[in-house]
């Protein structure tokens, strides 16, 4: 199965989404990634997500990445009796460390250094600041707060509290047998939330070894003050606009997420949209003509991925949710205007390094002789990385003999990866690549088709040949 668009699509799995005819439905209708959301999956969930998602992968012999999604430090109120109430302004509404389930009244906030941080007059923000309360009382156990925007409290919903001031680390206990969990089922990537600083990057790549790579989530005013620090050091970075949007005034997003994209691409680095892109499709079939244009403003933009979240988890509608952001993302892909906007957004290169020169030149080969695609011969996937950040307007085929490699690239703009045996020579490198080409849907005999790799093969950092090679009768004609 190979897909017609560039942008890539992650389907958060949830209530929605635990059956496996259903997730293998959101793969044919587009998703590309599934995030699971350890916020709301335990770990015998998590087992049976990534089990069904690696069954549906053999069955369909695509690569299929997996993004296990790291609460952070993020608090969250407890359940309700009924599942969620209905608050008025003006309303006085308690939080306490009662494990009760919650009522019209009261609710747990199961973190009781937060409720002995609480003051009186300090904001909390319930659900991305749906809800807004202040404190007018505190006890050390108790919090009793006024409401000032109404609204729905629902299980769990996050909180936010801008004037508190709270001792948070960057990874809780929960994480660290979270993370532990998700290494062990062999995850492709892991996302960190709450990210303030390099090191809390660092700290978690400390733990995966390179088991699986790490998404930096931009939540916090904290990681933009040091965006390009946060950026070296992560795989991957996350526009997480739920929180971002409680965290700084809303207005500035967008800018923001225009600022993120483009400091990620300098970098190399896949960068991806998330949260409310198609927000209405949790109850409606359609979307908003709103939701439609966030959807093409980031495929605009060039991200690597566009993300659904309880549209596709725990929304009436998860197979048109993935539907309808894949066929606006190829519509937007084959506009007049798009190659325009995305060539004017390529940049200076930040590293003059043989494997990047080798990437721009790929690019330009390709567009000059209207190739079909460009083959990129990777083993850890950074040949395809770095083609993919020219975004060059052939696609990218990676061929790679490492099943992690092919698995990762799911996420990356562009990039149809394959997992084959490495080339043991030349002949075999063109060879293989001109069948994968023909049979994969890239081109027909006669097509022209650009291939990169290493020499020698198989050792990693070592591209430096770009090579022409026309598809003909049996793969490549060794004459080309
Ligand atoms: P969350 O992250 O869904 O885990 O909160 C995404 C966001 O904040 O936008
Ligand atoms: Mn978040």
């Amino acid at each position: 199965m190979r897909r017609s668009r560039r942008v890539k699509i992650i389907a958060t799995l949830g209530p929605a989404t635990v059956d496996k005819a259903v997730i293998a439905g959101l793969v044919r209708a587009g998703a590309d990634v599934f995030r699971i959301n350890m916020s709301h999956t335990d770990h015998a969930g998590l087992a049976s997500y990534v089990r069904m998602i690696r069954e549906i992968e053999n069955d369909m012999s695509r690569p299929i990445a997996v993004l296990v999604d790291l609460q952070g430090p993020k608090l969250r109120i407890g359940a309700f009796e009924e599942g969620s109430v209905h608050v008025r302004k003006g309303d006085v509404f308690v939080f306490d460390s009662d494990p009760k389930p919650g009522d019209a009244t009261r609710v747990r906030l199961p973190h009781p250094e937060i409720l002995a941080a609480l003051k009186v007059n300090d904001s909390i923000l319930i659900d991305d600041g749906r809800v807004r309360l202040h404190v007018v009382e505190t006890t050390p156990e108790r919090a009793h707060a006024v409401v000032d925007v109404a609204g729905r409290l629902s299980n769990r919903k996050g909180v936010s509290l801008p004037d508190t001031e709270i001792p948070i680390t960057s990874m809780t206990n929960k994480d660290r047998a979270d993370l532990d969990a998700a290494l062990k089922e062999g995850v492709d990537w892991v996302a960190i939330s709450f990210v303030q600083r390099p090191e809390d990057v660092i700290e978690v790549k400390q733990i995966t070894q390179g088991r699986a790579l790490v998404m930096a989530k931009i939540e916090k005013p904290q990681a933009i003050s040091r965006l390009e620090d946060v950026i070296e050091v992560s795989d991957a970075l996350m526009v997480a606009r739920g929180d971002l949007g409680v965290e700084v005034p809303l207005e500035r997003v967008p800018g923001l997420q225009k600022r993120i994209n483009r400091s990620a691409r300098r970098l190399g680095k896949p960068v991806v949209i998330a949260t409310q892109m198609l927000e209405s499709m949790i109850l409606s079939p359609l979307p908003t003509r709103a939701e439609v244009s966030d959807v093409a403003t980031a495929v605009f933009e060039g991200a690597d991925a566009v993300m659904l979240s309880a549209e596709s988890a725990a929304g009436q509608y998860p197979h048109e949710a993935v539907s309808t952001m894949s066929r606006i993302a190829e519509e937007v892909e084959t506009d007049a205007i798009y190659r325009s906007i995305i060539n004017a957004q390529r940049g200076e290169l930040p590293n003059p390094t043989s494997a990047d020169a080798i990437a721009v030149a790929a690019r330009d080969v390709a567009q000059t002789l209207h190739s079909k695609a460009i083959i990129a011969w990777t083993s850890s996937g950074s040949t395809a990385l770095r083609i993919a950040r020219e975004r060059p307007q052939s696609p990218i085929l990676a061929l790679t003999p490492k099943r992690d490699t092919a698995r990762r690239l799911a996420l990356v703009w562009g990039v149809h990866a394959l997992q084959t045996r490495d080339a043991t020579d030349i002949e075999d490198m063109v060879g293989r690549a001109c069948e994968y080409s023909e049979s994969e849907g890239f081109g027909v005999v006669g097509d022209r088709v650009i291939i990169v790799a290493g020499m020698p093969f198989g050792t990693p950092g070592a591209t430096n040949m770009i090579r022409i090679a026309h598809l003909g009768e049996q793969g490549c004609p060794p004459k080309d």
